[in-house]
């Protein structure tokens, strides 16, 4: 904006961003609603707000509350802090720990590092970060389990607390207590996959940041002590892009196994609502207790066919109103545009995101069980038993969505 001293406006029209943060839900909307209407009398304008969505931190309070340990195993894959205190050690500088090497690998005397130093800090990296190689398979089974449980600890109605370690670590030793389907199996396949994907993507980029800050670091005769605030800054803290990265990483995977091992307790038509977290983003939140059913039998890969198709047509609207173990958002976007050599372009539907949870990295939505023909959603919001004196609230909801309408067969 331009303002003179004299406030004569020379420019553009004034337009400033103010970013105010208050916790997680210590507001109500009517409250936010009076602040923002009383700073804009203020500033003599209307105030806009955009919200911004903030990134969940791994540990925060879940709404399933076992997921929670299944999030926190996947962070600490990597144990940032101690990587750091040893790099610290191994360069020769102070970094949080005491400890200083006598020969030291550091030096800022402006030079660039020799191959044969680069080889050294990548072995020391390589076998800092060493992860076993049955850890992939274990977060995977584990965060299914947890998934599992919670769903049945909801039909039993009890809340019992679920001792993370004391799980099964591997696919074999779970089918000893939980029997898994070949669905199930190839599920915990996939996420034990990712999971080893995603750790070898991290122990990638760790060595990449730590060359690069050390041989920079060298190269402007930085000292010591700055290199070591550097690393801490952007390898340990809790929001350093390394960090923050490996945090999504823990909870999307964390939750996306938790999710199927949810969906795969659930019997083919059964149904399930969704379950926003209460800091999911707008898409999320639009699908808020929407009614899903549960298919033993995912539809086949449409994308080949052509979108007039009537094929095409009953899968996308399968893909809409049908969940099941194992469905992802693999080769789909939120984006509805697509930019392709004729310009942008719609997208169709099998390349457009649809029903999954979690949707999105570091969603945190879950399935909750759900009976349309004795359940319901009211207007206030919650879900609620189908009681004879409920029965014209019942009504009202049933309306409201043609979707189950159709589910429980009363098109009208
Ligand atoms: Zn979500």
């Amino acid at each position: 904006m331009f303002i003179t001293k004299s406030g004569r406006r020379l420019g553009k029209p004034l337009s400033a961003k103010i970013r105010i943060t208050v916790p997680k839900d210590s507001l109500t909307p009517e409250e936010k609603a009076k602040i923002l209407k009383a700073v804009g009398e203020k500033l003599g304008t209307t105030v806009r707000v955009k919200s911004v969505h903030k990134a969940p931190q791994v540990g925060e309070d879940h709404i399933l509350p076992p997921v929670k340990d299944a999030e926190l195993a996947y962070y600490r894959v990597f144990d940032l802090k101690g990587f750091y205190n040893d790099l610290c050690r191994f360069l020769g500088i102070k970094g949080l720990a005491k400890a200083i090497r006598q020969d030291e690998f550091y030096k800022p005397d402006g030079l660039p590092c020799t191959p044969e130093e680069l080889d050294l800090l990548d072995r020391f990296i390589n076998g800092n970060l060493a992860i076993s190689p049955a850890i992939p398979e274990t977060l995977a089974v584990r965060a299914f389990l947890v998934g599992r449980i919670a769903s049945e600890l909801e039909t039993n109605g009890k809340l019992v607390k679920v001792a993370y370690k004391n799980l099964p670590t591997t696919v074999e030793e779970a089918m000893g207590g939980y029997p898994l389907t070949d669905v199930e199996r190839r599920a915990i396949e996939f996420g034990k996959f990712y999971a080893g994907e995603k750790i070898m993507a991290m122990q990638e980029d760790t060595r990449r940041l730590v060359r690069q800050i050390i041989v920079e670091s060298r190269q402007n005769s930085v000292h010591p002590r700055r290199l070591a605030q550097t690393l801490f800054d952007r390898v340990v803290d809790t929001d350093a892009n390394l960090n923050r990265d490996w945090q999504r990483v823990a909870i999307t995977e964390a939750n996306n196994m938790a999710s199927n091992g949810f969906l795969g307790t659930m019997v083919d038509g059964q149904y399930v609502i969704w379950h926003a977290h209460p800091d999911a983003c707008a898409y999320c939140r639009s699908q808020h207790y929407k009614v899903f059913k549960v298919t033993d039998n995912p539809p086949e890969d449409y994308g080949h066919l052509d979108p007039g198709n009537k094929k095409y047509k009953e899968i996308a609207k399968r893909w809409e109103t049908e969940v099941w173990v194992g469905k992802n958002n693999y080769g789909r976007s939120t984006a509805l545009k697509k930019r392709t050599p004729k310009g942008l372009m719609n997208r169709e539907h099998h390349e457009r995101a649809t029903v999954v949870i979690p949707l999105h990295p570091h969603c945190r939505c879950r399935w909750f069980r759900f009976d349309p023909e004795v359940q319901f959603v009211n207007d206030k919001g919650r879900i609620q038993f189908r009681l004879r004196e409920r029965e014209d609230e019942y009504q009202k909801w049933l309306k409201a969505n043609p979707q189950v309408r159709e589910f429980l067969g009363k098109v009208t």
